[in-house]
Order: structure tokens, then C-alpha cells, then sequence
């Protein structure tokens, strides 16, 4: 069987919150197995494009449409989008005491097989035990992090590892990785690089935002956006980092129109 490919389309997105316009005309192809980094400075509407792709209800889009697989998924909840296979790590994960990390995560594994089938059962918990710890391996997590609280006194880097876990165990077909701009140390950024080249794959497609040039220097994507006052101004190759890192944003600001690299 030949799979389609999926292809996230962003056509001319304009959303706004509590009456404040924030995207302003966003156009954007992400297609499955390439990764993509929006990078910009704060408060320019980076988190609002997140939030507005998983479908949170304060976020209001007045006007464009956001495509997967060819059909919209504006009319779809936050949880039938994540059944289609978009999933999101947020910038700030909440702490949810007294549900384990393994719990959390067996979930949403059998939330996602009910939405698919309903007479689906829950996973076996040989089989998400197997593949738990497969996962964990791959992504060099001690194996005792299962069995914590889910973010309860996790350290920003565990956090972001245990967001790069749930990503592994659910497979969805497109990630959004939402980075904490301030606070996430090198080592933090090193593990979300190394997660992303690991599970890197023709049947995922990624999409890192973030402030900071510096994950670039550990992970290479197929295309860099960058996001100035809700538009993009720029798209080019992974280069475009190199440019932020020495000449700041400010030559992207003020430009009418975007310019291609
Ligand atoms: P970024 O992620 O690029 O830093 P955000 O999308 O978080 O930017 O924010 C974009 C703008 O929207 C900011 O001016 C912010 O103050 C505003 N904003 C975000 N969330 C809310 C909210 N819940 N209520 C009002 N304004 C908001
Ligand atoms: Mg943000």
C-alpha cells in the first residue's frame, strides 16, 4: 500500500485574540519528512500560529484556512486534530500530579486508537511496556522517568525530553515544537535536536519554533521562516540562522513584502 504523503497548507491566516490582531496573513507548506524551524522575535505571533494550528478556542481566525491532507481542519476540535496526527508540545507543559509519565502517555496512545476504530481496545501493557522502553532507549531517557508525575518538578530539559517521548509513543504525522525562548540551557536544546534527528522520518514532518538561532547549531532544517508583527518575511535555507546570529532581526523589520533567499 502506497501512503499518501501529508502536507500541511496555511493559506492567507489571519487570527486574532481578545481583539487584538496577531497573524496578519500567514502563508506556509509544511510536507511530511521535511523539518522546518519559524524562528522571530517575542511576541510576534509565534505561540498564537501554534495554538491556532491545534485548534485552542480563545484563538479566533478571521479570515485564510489551514489544510491537512487536503481537506481543513478549522472545523475540528484540538482532539480530533490530534487523532489525524497533529501534535503539539507546548511551550510551557503544564504539571499533572498523581499521572505518571507512562499513564499520560498510554492515554492518548488508546484515545487515538478509539478515535480510529471504536471498538478499538486499549493497548496491552506488555506491548506499551515493549514499546515504551524501546522508545526511552532511542531517546536515551532512564527508563525510572516513566513512573514519575507527569512534569511535576521536571527540569526544564526533562521536560522538553518527556514532550520528545510522547512524540515518539504517539507518531503523529506533524509535530509542532513550541520552545520555551528563555530558560531552555544547552543541554536542553541539545536533547530536542538529538530527539528530532533521531525520530526523523518520510512519515513526519516537524516544525520547530523558536527565538533563539541556537538549536540551528545543532540541527539543520530543510527550510527557515522567519515571523516578524504576525507575517513571514523570510523563508530560505538553514544560512538564514547564520545571518539572525550575526545581524540580529533587525534587517528583516520594516521590510514591505517578503523576500525570497
Ligand atoms: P511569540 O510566541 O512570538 O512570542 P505570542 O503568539 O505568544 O508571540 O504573542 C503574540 C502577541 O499576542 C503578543 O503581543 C501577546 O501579548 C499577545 N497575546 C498572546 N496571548 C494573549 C492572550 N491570551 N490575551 C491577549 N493577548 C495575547
Ligand atoms: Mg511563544
Amino acid at each position: 500500500m502506497v501512503l499518501k504523503m501529508a502536507e500541511l497548507l496555511i493559506e492567507d491566516l489571519h487570527v486574532e485574540i481578545e481583539g487584538k490582531k496577531i497573524l496578519k496573513g500567514i502563508n506556509l507548506r509544511f510536507p511530511q519528512g521535511e523539518v522546518h524551524a519559524i524562528m522571530g522575535p517575542n511576541a510576534t505571533g509565534k505561540s498564537t500560529l501554534a495554538y491556532t494550528l491545534m485548534g485552542h478556542p480563545r484563538y479566533n481566525v478571521l479570515r485564510g484556512d489551514i489544510l491537512f491532507d487536503g481537506k481543513s481542519i478549522l472545523p475540528l476540535s484540538p482532539d480530533r486534530r490530534a487523532n489525524v496526527g497533529i501534535f503539539l508540545a507546548f511551550q510551557n507543559p503544564v504539571a499533572i500530579p498523581g499521572v505518571t509519565v507512562a499513564n499520560f502517555i498510554r492515554t492518548a496512545i488508546n484515545s487515538h486508537r478509539k478515535a480510529q476504530d471504536s471498538s478499538a481496545k486499549g493497548i496491552p501493557i506488555p506491548q506499551f511496556r515493549k514499546l515504551m522502553l524501546e522508545k526511552m532507549e532511542l531517546l536515551q531517557i532512564d527508563s525510572s522517568m516513566g513512573g514519575r508525575y507527569l512534569n511535576d518538578g521536571f527540569s526544564g530539559g526533562e521536560k522538553k525530553r518527556v514532550e520528545i517521548l510522547q512524540m515518539a509513543m504517539l507518531q503523529p504525522r506533524m509535530a509542532i515544537l513550541d520552545e520555551t525562548d528563555s530558560g531552555l540551557d544547552i543541554d536542553a536544546l541539545r536533547i530536542i535536536a538529538e530527539g528530532i534527528e533521531v525520530l526523523k522520518s518520510p512519515n513526519l514532518g516537524i516544525l520547530i519554533i523558536t527565538h533563539y538561532q541556537r538549536i540551528l547549531n545543532y540541527l539543520k532544517p530543510d527550510v527557515v521562516h522567519i515571523m516578524v508583527d504576525g507575517q513571514i518575511v523570510e523563508s530560505g535555507s538553514s544560512d538564514l540562522a547564520s545571518k539572525l546570529e550575526q545581524e540580529g532581526y533587525d534587517w528583516v523589520k520594516g521590510e514591505n513584502g517578503r523576500r525570497q533567499i
